[in-house]
């Protein structure tokens, strides 16, 4: 699904030179490219405060933690997503609220947002599915009508634009993973997170180090969730190539959709107007019940397609005593039957982009 070694190959020199000077220094922990690497991605985004963490998933906790939440309190997540926001929110002792998904997008659907929402609703976590935005605009708007935070996980969209802002940095706090597939990944785990509030960005520094502002003296219950410096020099370096992976990306996608797009049975990914899409994914719905035997036709002739994800939150065995039902998820539900994802990465050549495409159109031609 993804050329880590293939990507790292072209930029060789930069890489091993930048874990080099951290190995010399012997700086493995806070070293000076942390805080370099920080700043850097700061300015790329545009955002004031960007703190650097351990993983994705410890971002989302580290973010519910800095809002101060109670036990009982309510969070919505969409219910067609991966498992780490919800999971984060049941390790909090509070509430997921699953909400269904939009058909054409994935993301969130802001207008279950109504009727998911109760006097102890706190905080919505939209996901950027994909590579794509969630629909904000509607989303920040209901949630400032109800004083409801709005923490955005921007996993799998970094770099991604709604309008004029970069996802992840809309809401109240922004979450984001440096897995190594990732649009921006590491040699390990890594992750981070964004805001423009200064008393936040405070409030997650000390909670991401024991909750300690001076050491040894904890103000607040915190975790130990650090990004460390041999992740930082390489992030570093790849932050350079963000753009131009985004842009790799985008353009094997189009190649996709221009020779999938006839095909009856296949919806190719949307596009909306209000984002712009990184294509973490390429993810295809197909129809008719065929997505896992046309799976098992692309393995057949060595060619992996993922699903992402073949279960919603509110078929999930983990979640079934926490979660509080609302209205239908009928979308997350049929998604889960329908979403294959294509290999798409910044090293996917045109010939390997071509097989794929004629052994769908075979498969479909066939049966
Ligand atoms: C990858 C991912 C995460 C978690 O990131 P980790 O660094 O693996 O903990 C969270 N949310 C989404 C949507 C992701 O894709």
């Amino acid at each position: 699904m993804v050329d880590l070694k293939g990507q790292y190959l072209k930029i060789k020199d930069e890489i091993d030179a930048a874990m080099a000077e951290v190995i010399e220094s012997s700086a493995f922990i806070n070293g000076p490219q942390v805080t370099r690497f920080a700043a850097h991605l700061a300015g790329y985004l545009d955002i004031p405060h960007l703190i650097p963490c351990a993983n994705g998933t410890d971002a989302l906790q580290i973010a519910l933690m800095a809002l101060d939440l109670k036990p009982g309190d309510e969070v919505i997540v969409p219910a067609f997503t991966y498992v780490a926001p919800a999971e984060v929110i049941g390790l909090l002792g509070l509430v997921p609220v699953p909400v269904d998904v939009d058909w054409r997008n994935f993301n969130m659907l802001p207008q279950a947002l109504e009727q998911a929402y109760s006097s102890k609703t706190r905080a919505v976590i939209p996901v950027h599915l994909f590579g794509q935005s969630a629909p904000m605009d509607p989303i920040l708007e209901w949630a400032q009508k109800h004083g409801v935070f709005v923490v955005e996980d921007a996993a799998q969209a970094l770099g991604a634009t709604h309008k004029e802002q970069r996802a992840g940095c809309m809401g109240h706090i922004g979450c984001t993973s440096f897995f190594p597939s990732k649009n921006l990944g590491c040699y390990g785990d890594g992750g981070a997170l964004m805001t423009k509030d200064f008393k936040l960005a405070e409030r997650i520094k000390m909670i991401a180090n024991h909750g300690q502002r001076k050491k040894y003296i904890h103000e607040l219950l915190g975790c130990n969730s650090r990004l460390d410096s041999l992740q930082a020099a390489v992030l570093d370096v790849k932050l350079k190539y963000l753009d131009a992976y985004a842009a790799a990306r985008y353009a094997a996608a189009q190649r996709y959709t221009a020779a999938l797009r006839e095909i009856e049975g296949v919806v190719c990914p949307v596009e909306e107007s209000y984002s712009s899409h990184v294509y973490h994914q390429y993810t295809l719905r197909v129809l008719h019940g065929r997505r896992d035997d046309l799976k098992r036709h692309l393995a057949a002739s060595g060619i992996p397609a993922m699903i992402y994800y073949p279960m919603p939150l509110n078929q999930q065995q983990a979640f079934a005593s926490i979660i509080r039902l609302t209205g239908t998820l009928e979308a997350s539900e049929q998604l889960s039957k329908e979403v294959l994802s294509l290999p798409i990465h910044t090293e996917l050549k045109l010939e390997e982009q071509q097989l794929i495409c004629e052994q769908i159109k075979r498969f479909f031609q066939n049966n």
